[in-house]
C-alpha cells in the first residue's frame, strides 16, 4: 500500500498510540494537539501512581464498562491488561499489581513513560505539532486549525479525532469539539461528570467546617451494590459554570463513591435525587454494633458516647444526625450506624470530575470506530460515550479504542475507500 498522510487530533494516550500503530504500518504521521506539550492529562494521572490497568480476570474487567461493555469488549479483547503491561515494559517501564489488583509502572510515575513513548515516535517519524487547536472538519479530509500562525487548513488522507473528554479542561480536553457545528446533535450524548463528587442535600445545614474531612473505613450502597472504600467530604462553590442545584455546598467524594457514579448520575436525571446509604463500621456486624451500643451510658451525649464506643469521629456523628438519630435504642442505632441515608442531589462540576461521561454514541460510528457521516475520519479515547470507574479502566479504554481506531483507519485506506491526494 502506498504511504498516505493521517493527521491524528489529540496528544493524549489514544491519540498518541494510535499514531504509533499507524506510522508502524508506514504511513505519515501528524499529530496536532492544542496544548505546548503531549499528554498532559496522562502526566497529571501520574501524579498520585499511574494506575495504567488491572489485574482482574477479563470478564470481570469487562463488566466494569457496564453498557458498554459489548461496544468495547472487541478493543479490549484485543489489546487487554497484559498487552497494555507488555507494551510499558517495551517502553523500559515494567509494571507490577498492587494489593487492590490495580496495575502501575514500577515508576510509579508517567513522565518516564512518556519520555520514552514520545522518542519512540520520534523514530518512527511521527511529527507532533503543539499549540494548534481543530476549530472544525469542514470536509472528510481537511481540517481548519487555529495555530501559532494563525489559521491554517491541513488536508489529509484519513483523521483521526481523541480530543478526550471534558474534565479538568486546563489540561487541553475542554470538550468544545461538542459543540461544533457539523456534528450532528444525534450522534452526540452530552457529556456528564464521572467519578465525580455528588452534592448532598442538606436539612440541617451540613457543617461547611468538616470540607476535606476523611470517612474512612466506610461502605457505600446504592441500588444493587456495595462499595468498600474512602470518601471525603467537600465542599462545592456556587460559581457560574458549576452544575447542579442542592441545598447545601457540601457533597461527598472519593473512590468509593466515584465507583458508583454512573448509577447515580442517571438516578438524579431520572429522580432528581439519589439516596445511598453509608455503612460507618463495615468491619462490624449489626449485631456486634448494637452489642457495644448497649454499654453506652444514657447520660452521656451521643457523640461522646458514640466516640468512647466505636470510636466514630465527630463527622460521621454529623451525618447521622442529618439523616434524623431516631433514638438511642441500640439495635435502631446500629441499624441506622449500617445504613446511613445521604440524599444527593446533583454531581459536582464536570471540570472536577476524574473522567467524563458521554461523547460520540456508538450508533455514530461504525465497528472500525469511523464516524458513520464522516468517511475517512476516526474517532478513539474518552471522547467516545462510555465510561468506567477508576481502577485502570479508563486508560486501558483509551489505549483499546486508540489501537482499534488505528486499526479501523489503516483497513479503511487498505480497502482504497479513498483514493490517493
Ligand atoms: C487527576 C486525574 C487522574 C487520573 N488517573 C487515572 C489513572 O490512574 N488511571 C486511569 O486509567 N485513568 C486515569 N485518569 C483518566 C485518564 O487520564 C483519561 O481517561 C485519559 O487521559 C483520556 O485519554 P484520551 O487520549 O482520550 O484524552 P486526553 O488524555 O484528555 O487527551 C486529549 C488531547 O486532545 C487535545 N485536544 C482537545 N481538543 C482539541 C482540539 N480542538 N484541537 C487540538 N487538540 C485538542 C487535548 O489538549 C489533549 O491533549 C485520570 C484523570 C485525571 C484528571
Amino acid at each position: 500500500m502506498t504511504s498516505r498522510h493521517v493527521a491524528i487530533v489529540g496528544a493524549g494516550p489514544a491519540g498518541l498510540f494510535a499514531a504509533e500503530r499507524i506510522a508502524s504500518a508506514g504511513h505519515r504521521v501528524t499529530v496536532f494537539d492544542r496544548m505546548p506539550s503531549p499528554a498532559r492529562k496522562l502526566l497529571m494521572a501520574g501524579r498520585g501512581g499511574l494506575n495504567l490497568t488491572h489485574s482482574e480476570p477479563l470478564p470481570v474487567f469487562l463488566d466494569r464498562y457496564r453498557d458498554a461493555r459489548p461496544w468495547l469488549e472487541a478493543a479490549v479483547a484485543t489489546f487487554g491488561p497484559s498487552a497494555l503491561q507488555a507494551w510499558a515494559a517495551s517502553l523500559g517501564q515494567p509494571c507490577f499489581i498492587g494489593s487492590s489488583g490495580r496495575v502501575f509502572p514500577e515508576a510509579m510515575k508517567a513522565s518516564p513513560l512518556v519520555r520514552a513513548w514520545l522518542k519512540r515516535l520520534d523514530g518512527l517519524g511521527v511529527a507532533l505539532r503543539m499549540r494548534y487547536r481543530l476549530l472544525e472538519l469542514p470536509g472528510s479530509g481537511h481540517l481548519r486549525l487555529d495555530t501559532p500562525e494563525g489559521e491554517r487548513f491541513v488536508g489529509a488522507d484519513a483523521v483521526l479525532l481523541a480530543l478526550g473528554g471534558g474534565s479538568w479542561a486546563r489540561l487541553g480536553s475542554d470538550g468544545a469539539w461538542t459543540r461544533w457545528s457539523g456534528l450532528s446533535p444525534a450522534s452526540l450524548a452530552p457529556l456528564a461528570a464521572a467519578n465525580c463528587g455528588f452534592r448532598m442535600q442538606s436539612t440541617t445545614g451540613f457543617p461547611a467546617r468538616y470540607a476535606g474531612t476523611p470517612i474512612k473505613p466506610v461502605a457505600v450502597a446504592f441500588e444493587n451494590e456495595r462499595v468498600r472504600g474512602e470518601l471525603v467530604v467537600t465542599r462545592f462553590g456556587s460559581s457560574a459554570g458549576e452544575t447542579g442545584v442542592g441545598d447545601g455546598e457540601c457533597g461527598l467524594e472519593g473512590g468509593a463513591i466515584y465507583a458508583l457514579s454512573g448509577p447515580i448520575r442517571r438516578a438524579i436525571e431520572r429522580d432528581g435525587r439519589a439516596v445511598i446509604r453509608l455503612d460507618l463500621r463495615p468491619g462490624m456486624s449489626e449485631a456486634a454494633l448494637c452489642e457495644r451500643l448497649a454499654r453506652l451510658r444514657p447520660r452521656e451525649s451521643l457523640s461522646n458516647a458514640l466516640r468512647k464506643a466505636l470510636r466514630l469521629p465527630p463527622v460521621a456523628v454529623a451525618l447521622l444526625r442529618e439523616a434524623g438519630v431516631p433514638d438511642r435504642a441500640p439495635a435502631a442505632l446500629a441499624a441506622l450506624l449500617k445504613a446511613v441515608p445521604v440524599v444527593l442531589v446533583a454531581p459536582g462540576p464536570l471540570d472536577r470530575a476524574i473522567s467524563t461521561a458521554g461523547g460520540l454514541r456508538r450508533e455514530a460510528l461504525d465497528p472500525g470506530f469511523m464516524l458513520r457521516d464522516r468517511p475517512g475520519v476516526f474517532a478513539a479515547g474518552e471522547m467516545l460515550d462510555w465510561e468506567a470507574p477508576t481502577g485502570g479502566y479508563l486508560l486501558q479504554g483509551c489505549f483499546a479504542t486508540g489501537l482499534a481506531a488505528a486499526d479501523g483507519l489503516l483497513d479503511w485506506l487498505r480497502a482504497g475507500l479513498n483514493p490517493p491526494r
